[in-house]
């Protein structure tokens, strides 16, 4: 399995990039014009229609399809939208359920920002990123971006490979992928998601990690968002685009943080991450459950479980450690009930109290057994699949049996 993944640093680009990402730009929204207007749907049939009005700007040829490319792309997510919402609206005219929200109006895909991006026709040497600039055929000019210590490091390793680049007026971003060997695992963790922290583990071991930071930034913005200082929309907007900016900067921060401290303890311990359906979350709490907004607000978003997860999974296979995903019937019932017995549990704060077994268990804990223990009969039966009985419990079968064997026999004697 290759994993693929992007790195990304800031630079300054020379005029002449500058002027190439417009002329990117400027194909990408022509391309998505023309697909809608003409009702198109494949690359190809966009490429005909859009590569003679495109062909003699001066830009390389280089970024030509790759601008139809993304074009292409927006416009398929375009057209999914907007098959959604008229589902949805047809859903409403039969008198099936009451919709939760308004059918949205689906705007025609627009790029605004400026930028350039390809998949060929670019390469690294060493500190430095050569991408081609020549607007004559076969024409053999370039231009060289300097790659920052970090980024040159990583993908001059042995064995990384660059697919792609997107440059934006600020920031560059390389595609880069990687062929990984797979760990093997015998064991699983599970992973729980908590309103302020993430309980990782299994019978054996737990650990959580604090997140509670991340719901401190998330109120201290969303306060700031909702008591605008300045009475001008525009100016607003702008501010809330700051604060939402910063926002996410520092949230991803602690979560990049967090999800390769909890991949490199899942290596470690030769555990695969059980990662749980978490859609059931947006239907534990309601309007009218009376927890307020506040409450909902915090359970619904402020904690990115499905950021936090994302990243988990890819910095997972970037290493070749297998991912667990269980489905929303195996995910059912991980926190309620006891993860010793199945059976359900009275909770008291923070405790469950099993009746059956007649224990107490912290619920974090609780939860991230029964995932670790719903994500190892996936791991157990994909291992028998591939080699037959792991070794060592066959091994333990015969001991046992022999422990019964020459048991026997003694007591009889
Ligand atoms: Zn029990």
């Amino acid at each position: 399995m290759r994993a693929i993944k992007s790195v990304t640093q800031s630079y300054a680009p020379s005029r002449r990039i500058m002027d190439f990402m417009d002329i990117f730009t400027s194909i990408m929204n022509d391309a998505i014009d023309v697909a809608i207007k003409k009702n198109l749907t494949s690359e190809g049939s966009i490429s005909r229609e859009i590569y003679p009005l495109v062909k003699d700007l001066p830009i390389p040829s280089y970024y030509i399809p790759p601008a139809i490319t993304k074009a292409t792309a927006m416009v398929k997510n375009y057209r999914k939208s907007v098959r959604r919402e008229e589902m949805r609206a047809k859903q409403k005219k039969n008198g099936g359920s009451k919709p939760k929200r308004k059918p949205r109006n689906i705007k025609i895909p627009h790029v605004d920002r400026r930028m350039l991006a390809s998949h060929y026709g670019f390469r690294i040497k060493d500190d430095n990123m050569i991408i081609p600039a020549s607007t004559e055929k076969y024409g053999r000019e370039h231009e060289t971006i300097r790659l920052n210590r970090h980024v040159s490091s990583l993908i001059n390793r042995n064995g990384i490979h660059a697919r792609s680049f997107t440059l934006t007026p600020h920031m560059l971003s390389i595609s880069i992928e990687r062929i990984p060997e797979t760990i093997e695992c015998d064991s699983t963790a599970g992973i729980d998601r908590n309103l302020r922290n993430v309980t990782v583990g299994n019978e054996l071991h737990q650990e959580s990690y604090d997140l509670s930071e991340i719901v401190r930034i998330k109120q201290r913005y969303r306060n700031r968002a909702s008591h605008p200082m300045r009475n001008d929309r525009r100016i607003q907007e702008k501010i809330r685009e700051k604060y939402g900016r910063r926002e996410r900067n520092r949230t991803n921060a602690i979560l990049h943080d967090k999800s390769k401290e909890i991949v490199n303890a899942c290596i470690s311990y030769r555990e695969e991450p059980v990662l749980e359906d978490i859609r059931h979350i947006n239907r534990m709490t309601y309007r009218g459950d009376r927890t307020g907004p506040g409450h909902r607000h915090l359970m619904h978003s402020a904690f990115p479980y499905g950021r936090l997860a994302s990243m988990i999974k890819y910095k997972a296979e970037w290493e070749g450690l297998p991912v667990i995903q269980l489905t929303r019937q195996e995910t059912y019932g991980t926190s309620s009930r006891c993860s010793e017995c199945g059976s359900l549990t009275r909770k008291s704060g923070r405790m469950l109290h099993c009746e059956s077994c007649d224990i107490w268990i912290n619920r974090d804990i609780n939860a991230c057994i029964s995932q670790a223990k719903r994500g190892r009969t996936r791991l157990v039966r994909s291992l028998l699949r591939e080699k037959g009985p792991p070794v060592e419990a066959v091994n333990q079968f015969k001991d046992g049996e022999q422990m019964a064997g020459s048991h026997i026999p003694s007591t009889g004697s």
